[in-house]
């Protein structure tokens, strides 16, 4: 168990103009600060049928007080047809004494599984315990935590495993007072048709962010016009200085072929940030830019397993960012803190093969 730190109350939860709530920061927030650390509100057992689990569902959330069942009567729901129709009729036959549902708990029922869809993240896996016995996957929501917009760019890291029933969500880069809070539903990786596709299979939405948009992220302006800067002020001293743009052979190769390959201009753009961070020397991004290179190289290692090819050459890049990244970590929070502790598992994960993309799935409970 690691120690969870005091934080600052720093974002409140507004309307946004097309994607309903959202948060945003109410105050300036820097690069590895906690922004929220919120318990669990309500979970789910799953791994049986589909009816168990909404039974399983409905009865977590009847022990509920009062007070928070409303504030997650509130959430947002996603109003599937198809989800609809089979909650009814898993609600019609719920019941083991056979007695029914009247129409109005069957109605209440069907919006708080539709907001449980819409909002739940995996708590855990299937796992075996050290007893030896099998731990059904539990999901569950939190309340606060379910406001965050999704972004394929984001810039607030979330991670749920470590600290166990917890939502821990940590600003990725500076962020302003008013920007909003975004975190990623998925892992962040090209193409863009591929991660839309996900995104409303599983949560109903096309995504608008900026990366999909195809819009220049304000975060890379922000980094090279640090960089810049921190140049012009080095130059007076010095000519010649450290290798620019070591991608940039790979970029005018590929504007020369008059296409700039999706996969390409994501991965360049996640080396370019490392690049620049690195030399700007500003250590939380140092982490959560190696961190994220480490995420795209070790799916792009998922892919080209499923497709038989070598991986070598990827797998040496996912390394070499989770290792600076797990380095980085230790050298500004120390070896205990839980985002080096992040880092360090999913670099142990990565070894032991157990990270996987997302797979994509019909299943719609
Ligand atoms: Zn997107």
């Amino acid at each position: 168990m690691v120690d969870l730190p005091p934080i600052e109350e720093s974002y409140d939860v507004r309307a946004t103009d097309k994607k309903g709530m959202g948060m945003f920061a109410t105050r300036d927030i820097k690069a590895g600060e906690y922004v929220i650390i919120e318990k669990c509100g309500l979970w789910r057992q799953e791994g049986g049928t589909k009816r168990m689990s909404l039974r399983n569902l409905i009865e977590n959330f009847d022990a509920l007080p009062l007070e928070t069942q409303a504030r997650i009567l509130r959430l947002h729901a996603w109003y599937d047809p198809r989800a609809i129709v089979m909650y009814r009729d898993f609600l019609n036959f719920l019941n083991d004494d056979g007695s029914r549902y009247s129409l109005e708990q069957s109605n209440r029922y069907i919006h708080l599984a539709l907001i449980f869809r819409a909002n739940n993240f995996e708590l855990y896996p299937r796992h075996r315990q050290r007893d030896g016995t099998i731990a059904p996957a539990r999901s569950g929501i939190f309340i606060q935590a379910s406001r965050f917009n999704h972004s394929c760019d984001p810039n607030v890291y979330w991670n749920i495993g470590l600290i166990p029933g917890y939502f821990l969500g940590i600003a990725t880069r500076n962020i302003g007072r008013d920007e909003e809070l975004t975190i990623s539903y998925i892992t962040p990786r090209p193409p863009r048709q591929e991660r839309r596709a996900d995104l409303d299979t599983s949560w109903g939405f096309l995504c608008q962010c900026d990366m999909c948009m195809g819009e220049d992220s304000l975060y890379d302006q922000q980094l090279e016009e640090a960089l810049e800067l921190q140049r012009s002020v080095a130059e007076q001293e010095k000519t010649g200085g450290i290798e620019q743009y070591i991608l940039q052979e790979e970029l005018d190769r590929a504007q020369q072929e008059g296409v700039l390959d999706e996969d390409e201009s994501f991965r360049t753009r996640l080396e370019r940030r490392c690049e620049i961070v690195d030399e700007l020397g500003w250590l939380p991004e140092q982490f959560f830019s190696h961190y994220d290179a480490a995420v795209y190289y070790n799916y792009r290692v998922f892919r080209l397993r499923m497709q038989d090819e070598d991986d070598t050459e990827t797998m040496n890049r996912a390394f070499m960012h989770i290792n600076e990244a797990s380095r980085t970590g230790e050298e500004i929070w120390g070896p205990y803190d839980v985002k080096t502790a992040a880092a360090r598992n999913y670099r142990k994960n990565m070894f032991d093969g157990l990270v996987k993309p997302p797979e994509q799935s019909e299943d719609i409970f």
